[in-house]
């Protein structure tokens, strides 16, 4: 008779993603004195650490998206929870317990989460790979200050895009928004705000067809209207990409948890169909993605794990 091994567990639980979710997630563990691992290859965080100010956020009246993202890190240091930099390949699931896989090693628990979010979606137009860092960008926050008295565009019609704008235009010269349809879909007081400014102005129902490029770097934009088709150039010396994100979920390729849009599938307690795997924050298929939902999320795993320890 072949004898089931016992294994010997390295965590109760593993967190992949340190954003708000995966953060929150291990807050709540840690506390009910669970051996929590957190594993994250970016920065501690996640997509707060790009954002310029976050406004609806309670008990902030205004912070920048990285003092809010290294407080909610220094909250989990307090606790000693423990963090690994490193890049997950893989899950794999065994008898009654789950192992991560990384470059040059393995660790087993019981539970996994994954709360890896999401990460920013490109345009796929000719010019935009070769001329990222050379004039395209997708962090305003990070790069806006190269543009100093410049001509941009942001390209979409997000809260992304227009709370970006807002704060571009503080230190570019003009930014022109190019928005393809003829309404935004941001909140109206962002709207509100951003059509407040001198030196914003705004392209509707217009794509973009192509970066250009002169000597290397970004001179303009190749632009087609989408009612009349008709087609023009823009120079400008900078183009910020905010048209939305899509879940970072390659580590699960293999495992059927996904839907056809590529997101998490999860239940009310925030489990995928697999036993033991939970999943949370925006790489999850749900209604809202905001930060505090994402924290919500991870409370809600984590106590539904605590519940179920055995
Ligand atoms: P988003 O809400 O998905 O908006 C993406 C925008 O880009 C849309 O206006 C969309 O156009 C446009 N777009 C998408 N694909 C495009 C393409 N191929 N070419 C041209 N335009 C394209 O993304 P987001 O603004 O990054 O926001 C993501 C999530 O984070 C949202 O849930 C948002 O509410 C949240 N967020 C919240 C705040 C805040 O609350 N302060 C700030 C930032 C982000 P259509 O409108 O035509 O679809």
């Amino acid at each position: 008779m072949v004898k089931k091994m016992e294994a010997i567990l390295n965590f109760d639980c593993i967190v992949i993603g340190a954003g708000p979710a995966g953060l929150t997630a291990s807050i709540y563990l840690k506390r009910a004195n669970l051996n929590v691992l957190v594993i994250e290859k970016g920065i501690p965080g996640g997509q707060m650490n790009f954002a310029s100010s976050i406004e609806n956020y309670p008990g902030f009246i205004s912070i920048e998206g990285i003092d809010l993202a290294s407080k909610m890190y220094e909250q989990a240091k307090e606790l000693d929870i423990s963090f690994k930099m490193a890049e997950v390949k893989g899950i794999k699931t065994e008898f009654n317990y789950k192992t991560i896989i990384l470059n040059n090693e393995e660790i087993t628990c019981k539970y996994i989460i994954i709360a890896t979010g999401r990460q920013q979606k490109k345009l796929n137009i000719p010019g935009e790979e070769q001329l990222v860092g050379k004039g395209i960008s997708y962090c305003a926050l990070c790069d806006g200050m190269f543009f100093k008295n410049k001509n941009v565009v942001v390209i979409g019609g997000g809260n992304s895009a227009i709370e970006e704008t807002i704060q571009l235009a503080k230190i570019v010269k003009h930014v022109t928004i190019i928005h393809r349809r003829d309404e935004f879909k941001a909140e109206a007081i962002l709207i509100d705000k951003m059509l407040k400014l001198d030196n914003v102005s705004i392209l509707y129902n217009t794509i973009v067809t192509k970066f250009i490029e002169e000597n290397g770097i970004l001179s303009g934009v190749s632009i087609e209207n989408n009612l009349d088709k008709t087609k023009s150039i823009l120079n400008i010396e900078g183009a910020f990409i905010y048209i939305g994100y899509e879940p970072d979920i390659k580590i699960v390729d293999g495992l059927d948890i996904k839907n056809s849009n590529g997101y998490l599938v999860v239940n009310d307690k925030n489990e995928t169909n697999i036993e033991g795997i939970y999943a949370c924050g925006d790489s999850t298929s749900k209604e809202v993605y905001q930060i505090v939902t994402a924290i919500g999320d991870g409370a809600l795993a984590a106590t539904n794990i605590i519940r179920n320890f055995k």
